[in-house]
């Protein structure tokens, strides 16, 4: 696989910094986000369909940084929070109490109140949850959340629907759902689901959204049906990987929404739930490479880019493209070897990309790991008691500007002073 292009470079990606001034400035490993790319993207998934009563809401757990989290807002994006966290982190963030819609999975009664309680709406995903929210919110309102049956997804840990999964409800139980919000005299107000992360082709999601409405057709007077989120990006845009085509599927989607509403006789408002494509490709992950090493046939390069920075790799397999920096430049072409890039974390599976063919890179350069903005910084850790990286934001007019301070060493002594 050729290399032929380079996406900070593309994009102007760093404004008017280069990334050795940024590390220099504010210290290697560094999260650098773009804001002119996340409003981008807002915007194309803001214009997915055609019908007016639509609603984007990010799903936080991509990463919630708060500086971000308001540029969404101002966007015009509402949110999805899946924990008390995230609804006090949206709440910091100035999203009001009906912006936000609480999607629980196996939640406590005090969860729920915790939502219920500051006017969010919950979804349950099953008939335990209902029953318990039945028990605490009588008269209420409600969402479920149903599996349609068909998932879809990049690795099977991140397929949230179909038979094998752990999400929503049956669509089996559907009396038993209406015997739940009679008994309680909840109002099921909406409907949603999730089928699976990181779709290219919009045919599955296309599907996902039939079996949905079909299931909506059985419930009167919704106020909405959400469609779910996992809208792909191409990690390997250096490949010419194409792009999602959200136009087609947004015209697709326009139609069946359209002839479902005509149907069902009331202007329900749609939503789907977009967390990776807001996020992933406005972040870029920086780090300094330390070491360059041959082990028994195997050319390493060691950096400080540990799975506790950027753990998607190791999790889910995943590919991320890396771009080389060195003396304020990216470094074009590409060395006749692969190499390994590796962490500085204890363990042997701590790789971020194996058997690359990239420019040969040498101590000191700077590595760009791309499309790092999505599940990047929100599931990094302090394993290893390593510090969290701090988060810089470049801004429309090409700035830099620091949204989270780098943990310090005293951060590690949170929660002992008992
Ligand atoms: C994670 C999640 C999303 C967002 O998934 P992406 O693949 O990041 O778009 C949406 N809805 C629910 C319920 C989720 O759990």
């Amino acid at each position: 696989m050729m290399m032929h292009s380079y996406f900070t470079q593309e994009t102007g990606f760093y404004g008017k910094i280069t990334p050795e001034k940024l590390i220099r400035k504010y210290g290697s490993p560094l999260y650098v986000y773009n804001e002119s790319i996340l409003r981008q993207r807002c915007k194309e998934v803001l214009g997915l369909i055609t019908y007016p009563n639509f609603k984007v809401n990010y799903s936080i757990k991509a990463n919630s940084n708060l500086e971000l989290l308001k540029i969404v807002r101002a966007e015009g994006c509402h949110a999805d929070a899946m924990s008390p966290g995230e609804i006090y982190v949206l709440l910091k963030a100035g999203f009001s109490p009906d912006e936000i819609f609480y999607i629980g999975n196996n939640v406590s009664k005090d969860e729920m109140q915790f939502a219920i309680g500051r006017g969010i709406l919950v979804s349950v995903d099953s008939l335990a949850q209902l029953r318990q929210l039945g028990e605490i919110n009588p008269g209420g309102p409600v969402a479920v959340r149903f599996n349609p049956g068909i998932g879809a997804g990049h690795h099977e840990k991140v397929v949230t629907a179909g038979k094998n999964t752990k999400f929503g409800i049956n669509m089996d139980y559907i009396d038993e759902v209406k015997a739940l919000l009679r008994k309680y005299n909840l109002q099921l107000v909406g409907i949603n689901q999730h089928i699976g992360s990181l779709f290219m082709e919009g045919k599955p999601y296309l599907e996902g959204v039939k079996s949905i409405l079909s299931i909506a057709r059985q419930f009167e007077n919704l106020d909405f049906v959400d469609l779910g989120g996992g809208f792909g990006i191409p990690y390997r845009k250096q490949g010419g990987e194409k792009r999602l085509n959200l136009k087609a599927l947004g015209q697709e989607l326009t139609g069946v929404l359209e002839n479902w509403v005509k149907d069902y006789g009331k202007e329900i408002a749609f939503k789907v739930e977009p967390g990776r494509y807001l996020a992933a490709e406005c972040g870029v992950l920086l780090g300094s490479v330390f070491a360059v090493k041959q082990n028994y046939g195997t050319k390493y390069v060691g950096t400080d880019l540990g799975f506790n920075v950027l753990a998607r790799p190791v999790i889910y397999d995943s590919y991320h493209e890396i771009e080389v920096y060195r003396h304020g430049s990216l470094v074009k072409g590409h060395s006749n070897e692969a190499v390994t890039i590796v962490g500085n974390i204890c363990e042997s599976g701590d790789i971020i990309a194996k058997d690359r063919v990239l420019p040969s890179i040498e101590e000191g350069d700077i590595l760009g790991i791309m499309d790092a903005g999505a599940y990047g910084f929100a599931m990094s850790s302090n394993y290893n008691n390593r510090l969290r990286p701090a988060e810089v934001l470049i801004g429309k007019d090409g700035t830099d500007r620091l949204i989270r301070k780098r943990d310090t060493l005293e951060d590690l002594m949170k929660g002992f002073e008992i």
